[in-house]
């Protein structure tokens, strides 16, 4: 899941104004993005998914982000909401895709293999989220249909390499709606 967790993120800061948004983006993101990070480091997929995505390691990771939110920003009821974001993240990936919640946990649902479906959830989560934000205080220019659009072309993006993707493409899709496997 990828843009799904930005709307998380939106509907967030319309619900908790006063946590700033660039904090609560990067919460929503964080276990993507320190797998990113430990990617470099070369270790492999599994590796990299258990040490961001998996128990006790998500936990800790939202408590390491939680904890830097607390001395920036000072404030207890964002540094809460930015460690709940962290795990919302899991239960979001939880739904569309396989990782378990700890080492030989439940699995996820799994829902990729649905692509249109994920898509839809995708696009349902962004667009309830932006539709929050414009509640809110946010400047006008976050809120507006571009950013939508924006964030649509993203995820189509992010299929489009995944179903191109060589050696082994990561992603399928079966007609009209039937779950789809790429055996890598
Ligand atoms: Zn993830």
């Amino acid at each position: 899941m990828i843009i799904g967790h930005i709307g998380v993120a939106f509907a967030a800061r319309w619900r908790w104004p006063k946590a700033p948004l660039p904090w609560l983006l990067i919460a929503t993101m964080a276990p993507d993005l320190w797998r990113g990070v430990i990617a470099a480091s070369g270790l492999n997929a599994r590796e990299t998914n258990l040490y961001s995505h998996e128990l006790p390691w998500s936990a800790l990771l939202a408590v390491f982000l939680a904890g830097g939110a607390l001395l920036a920003l000072r404030d207890l009821e964002s540094t809460f909401v930015i460690g709940v974001l962290v795990l919302s993240h899991i239960a979001l990936d939880m739904v569309s895709g396989w990782k378990p919640l700890w080492p030989g946990g439940p699995n996820g649902l799994e829902l990729e293999h649905f692509e249109q479906l994920e898509f839809l959830i995708e696009v349902a989560l962004a667009w309830a989220g932006l539709a929050m934000l414009k509640r809110s205080s946010a400047p006008r220019w976050i809120v507006g249909w571009r950013m939508l659009a924006l964030l649509v072309a993203i995820q189509g993006a992010y299929l489009a390499m995944s179903y191109e993707a060589r050696p082994w493409k990561t992603r399928c899709i079966a007609y009209p709606l039937a779950p789809c496997w790429t055996h890598l």
